[in-house]
């Protein structure tokens, strides 16, 4: 049998940060490392239906992962962005209050915000947000200067590069079926029956994490958690788009509302909405969820042309919480946790895990300090 030192399961966007933190850590000097992707190519999942928004680490609960990462990620990718050429704008966004009601909870979102470490939020009033963006109906806003917009695949790229050019090897078209914890390691068993040892194993699998983490046989099923899929369904809009920065209502209670984002063409979408589904591949959108979509929009754009938005695309939240249960954190569980020697599981990693991707590849490392 085949051994690896270092083995990753899934090249998104958190996969291939972790195998570069491994590969490029003198800890892990000398190791050979390996990513394991199902697909034909990287970035494929979840990875590739977002937003694509550098989140500021606004909204997370003070002290969780979320929070940390979110902030620490944000920093490490902006300064990845520039160095590395990835293509990326620092737009900025303004989160609105359309009602009264709602300028209160604006105000509990720069406390929040301050609490996380990101301290330059500015509250504005009407006619200054509309002094910023002239289409725009609010009764009072937030600034963050900080957000701002990534091109994931040219990120996805970097990424991969890097670990290579430390001598990682990305494998695509292998999927990983089950694993079973042995004294010598982890034996890796493929759909196509090769198997593979490997001290060190990550798995990054995204939407199928926890049912790949139960197909590890040593390992305890009650450190797995449920499995839940909301999906996130966006709506593009036909011709220019009237805003500069990215325009966000006030937050509900399972997504962060129908937003606008900009990409770096400068094409508008909306989204995501919050839909739970019990199939992590239904993707479609459904063109009737548009009527929603108008009613939200033109509480903060009453010039939302009629028939401007057609359907776009999906994408799906990896949720460790049934609906209507509180939200949860991001799960990096380690050995420390689940008693499996060189194994770490990254459960429920929705939004921001994009923005976070290189900080959860340094806490990985963390995690996994050879002994
Ligand atoms: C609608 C939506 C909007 C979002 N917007 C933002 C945003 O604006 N900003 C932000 O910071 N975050 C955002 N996120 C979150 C972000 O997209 C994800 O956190 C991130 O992409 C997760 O990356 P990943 O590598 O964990 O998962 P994925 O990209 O899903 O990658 C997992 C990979 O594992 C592979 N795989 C699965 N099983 C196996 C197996 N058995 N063997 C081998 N390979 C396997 C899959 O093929 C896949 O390529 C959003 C998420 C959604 C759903």
């Amino acid at each position: 049998m085949d051994r690896v030192d270092c083995v990753v399961i899934g090249a998104g966007v958190v996969g291939l940060a972790v195998a570069r933190a491994l590969a490029l850590s003198p800890a892990f000097a000398r190791r050979e490392c390996m990513v394991l992707e199902a697909a034909d190519a990287i970035g494929t999942g979840t990875s590739s239906r977002n937003s694509e928004v550098i989140h500021a680490g606004i909204y997370y609960a003070a002290g969780s992962l979320k929070a940390q990462l979110c902030v620490r990620g944000k920093a490490l990718l902006y300064a990845y962005c520039a160095e590395r050429g990835i293509a990326h704008r620092r737009c900025g966004k303004l989160i609105v209050a359309t009602d009264q009601a709602q300028v209160a909870q604006l105000q509990g979102i720069v406390a929040k915000a301050a609490a996380n470490g990101v301290d330059d939020l500015v509250l504005l009033s009407a006619d200054e947000a509309r002094a910023m963006e002239p289409q725009l109906r609010c009764t009072a806003a937030i600034h963050s200067p900080s957000t701002g917009i990534v091109d994931s695949h040219g990120l996805m790229l970097a990424l991969q590069g890097d670990f290579e050019n430390a001598g990682g090897l990305v494998a695509l078209n292998t999927a990983l079926a089950q694993a079973r914890c042995t004294a010598q390691g982890m034996v890796l068993t493929m759909a196509d029956g090769t198997e593979l040892l490997a001290g060190t194993v990550v798995n990054a699998a995204g939407l199928s994490a926890q049912a790949l983490a139960l197909r590890f046989e040593g390992l305890d099923p009650a450190h797995v958690p449920p499995s839940h899929f909301a999906k996130g369904n966006y709506f593009t809009l036909a011709g220019r788009a009237p805003f500069t920065r990215l325009i966000y209502p006030a937050p509900e209670a399972a997504g962060l509302g129908v937003h606008l984002t900009l990409d770096l063409g400068g094409q508008a979408k909306f989204g995501p909405d919050v839909q739970w589904v019990e199939d992590p591949e239904d993707l479609v959108v459904d063109p009737r969820r548009g009527d929603g979509f108008y009613a939200e929009v033109r509480k903060y754009w009453p010039g939302l042309p009629d028939g401007a938005l057609q359907p776009g695309y999906a994408g799906m939240r990896p949720k460790i919480q049934a609906p209507h249960e509180p939200a949860r954190d991001f799960v990096l569980q380690g050995p420390a946790v689940h008693g499996v020697p060189g194994l770490v599981n990254l459960f429920g990693i929705e939004s921001p895990g994009l923005t976070s991707s290189l900080a959860i590849g340094e806490q990985v490392v963390r995690l996994l300090q050879p002994v």
